[in-house]
């Protein structure tokens, strides 16, 4: 292996292939449950030398385990624990190659920051829409690493959706530059999309072409009390007739959610927290392509006729950006709560909109009769239909107990309701390690088939990211 080391550090530089100290950074996944041992730390500078560690790695039949920021929530950045696979960090690849305003484009490298990729098309008049609370330490690699979602998916997509081309380094180290930056291209297979979502076991992302827009006038940000999970999907078509496009943000948070954000930040003033009839609470975001009075007024028109159908039972808009911000981290702020509460169960499911009430009735009424006294934290973008439906222990359990004896069959029981209502158990996150048994049993045989068919076809050597999405299959051997 010294050999690989040695042709790793001189592709590099020798400061950049890191095989000992503290490598907790890279070996340790952002929930701080899964820790491997990597053989290295390679830190290209380039897309070149990108393809050089990776036909060094095949030729040696190494595992690449591709990194961005490591935020990711499924297990897909850190290396297993055999101490034998290359993370392949792209965090020093982080330039903006070029801004194209005509084009409403803007091109970037993978380990670009993505708060950074919002500033750099803020700084020339326009948006980058894609927006999530690991915004300032993912990167636009990971984010397409894993289709990532947030909060203004309701508007302007996943980051498939926001992004027009790529530039990837193959499983043998070839580059495909694919940066074209067209809104049509019907030339064959859309290798793209493939790419996107694949979690790093297809290839290695270096560059992406992405979309940007022009940026609202105005910006709004409401908070309304509303009476069931119905309302709020009544609400949320009310919202798309009056808003239309200007519909931006749509989030649900149950109310012991919102209380778990009053106990442990009491600092935070979370809207109607007082009044004990209010179940859930929706967050709204209105942008306006004209004039905040416009926008002011259309969220007035949505909020009286809310009121009208009783879809709403009080609101607050804020009137400025503090108020807003304010309102936003109250939502962003739910999953620190729950870890100030103790050890929790995330889930990040999706439903289709319309059956998400019915879905909610049926799972929380389930759940409370299979593990009495269980506490659902329930809360997420019902614009997307995507709802993180976690699970605290019960307030006399002992949290780690429950996890140990109950992770299992909470998932179970979740997974299975959501299959049941058509839905899906990842919504956002991905498979990444984690959830690689869900997939093989919630997915069709023949997708599955599909997907392996492709993997097989893209990395016969197997070595991108192997054991993540599709678990691992029997490698072959390595190049000659
Ligand atoms: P990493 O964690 O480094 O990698 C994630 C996956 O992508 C891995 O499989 C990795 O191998 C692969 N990958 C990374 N870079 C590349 C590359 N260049 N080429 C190919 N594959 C690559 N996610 C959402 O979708 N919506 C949310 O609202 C959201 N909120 C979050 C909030 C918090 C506080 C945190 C910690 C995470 C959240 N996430 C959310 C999850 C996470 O931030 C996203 O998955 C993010 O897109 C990961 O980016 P990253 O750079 O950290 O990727």
């Amino acid at each position: 292996m010294s050999t690989l080391i040695d042709t790793l550090r001189r592709i590099v530089g020798a400061p950049h292939v890191l095989t000992d100290g503290d490598l907790s950074a890279w070996e340790l996944d952002w929930r701080r449950r899964e820790r491997g041992k990597a053989l290295a730390v390679v830190r290209p500078g380039n897309t070149g030398e990108v393809a050089a560690v990776v036909r060094a790695c095949a030729a040696a039949g190494t595992a690449i385990v591709p990194q961005g920021g490591n935020t990711g929530l499924a297990v897909g950045s850190t290396p297993d624990l055999s101490g034998t696979q290359v993370v392949l960090s792209l965090t020093r690849m982080a330039a903006v190659r070029a801004l194209d305003r005509d084009n409403l484009t803007m091109t970037v490298e993978a380990g670009c920051i993505l708060q950074n990729v919002q500033d750099a098309a803020d700084k020339a008049g326009l948006l980058f829409p894609l927006s999530l609370a690991a915004e300032g330490s993912c990167t636009i690699g990971g984010n397409l690493g894993t289709n990532a979602g947030g909060t203004q998916v309701v508007r302007y997509g996943n980051a498939r959706d926001l992004c027009l081309g790529l530039e990837v380094v193959t499983p043998q180290g070839e580059v495909w530059n694919g940066l074209k930056g067209l809104r049509k291209d019907n030339t064959g297979y859309d290798l793209r999309n493939l790419f996107i979502g694949s979690e790093g076991t297809l290839g290695i992302i270096t560059a992406a072409t992405l979309k940007l827009y022009p940026k609202p006038a105005a910006q709004l940000t409401a908070w309304a009390a509303v009476p069931s999970m119905e309302h709020a999907v009544a609400l949320l078509g009310l919202a798309h007739q009056h808003l239309g496009a200007g519909l931006t943000g749509f989030e649900v948070m149950g109310r012991f959610a919102l209380g778990l954000v009053h106990k442990h930040m009491p600092q935070l003033r979370v809207p109607f927290i007082d009044q004990e009839d209010v179940p859930y609470g929706v967050l709204l975001e209105n942008s306006d392509s004209e004039s905040e009075d416009h926008a002011r007024a259309r969220f007035e028109a949505l909020l009286e006729t809310a009121f009208e159908a009783g879809c709403v039972t009080d609101a607050v808009v804020a009137e400025n950006l503090t108020q807003a911000h304010n309102l936003w981290h109250i939502r962003e702020s739910i999953p620190l709560a729950q870890a100030e509460e103790g050890l929790n169960i995330k889930h990040d499911i999706s439903v289709p909109i319309s059956r998400i009430p019915a879905f909610v009735e049926y799972a929380d009424a389930m759940m409370a009769r299979e593990i009495p006294g269980v506490r659902l934290v329930n809360f997420g973008h019902l614009g997307d239909g995507n709802l993180h439906y976690n699970v605290q222990a019960p307030v006399d359990g002992d949290p780690k107990v429950f996890l140990r004896e109950q992770e299992e069959n909470v998932n179970h029981l979740v997974y299975e309701a959501v299959a049941q209502f058509g839905g899906s158990f990842s919504a956002e996150h991905g498979i990444g390690a984690l959830k690689v048994d869900k997939l093989e049993k919630y997915q069709s045989p023949t997708a599955l088939a599909m997907m392996r068919a492709i993997k097989a076809a893209l990395d016969p050597q197997g070595i991108m990211n192997p054991g993540r999405v599709l678990g691992t299959a029997p490698a072959m051997p390595a190049a000659p």
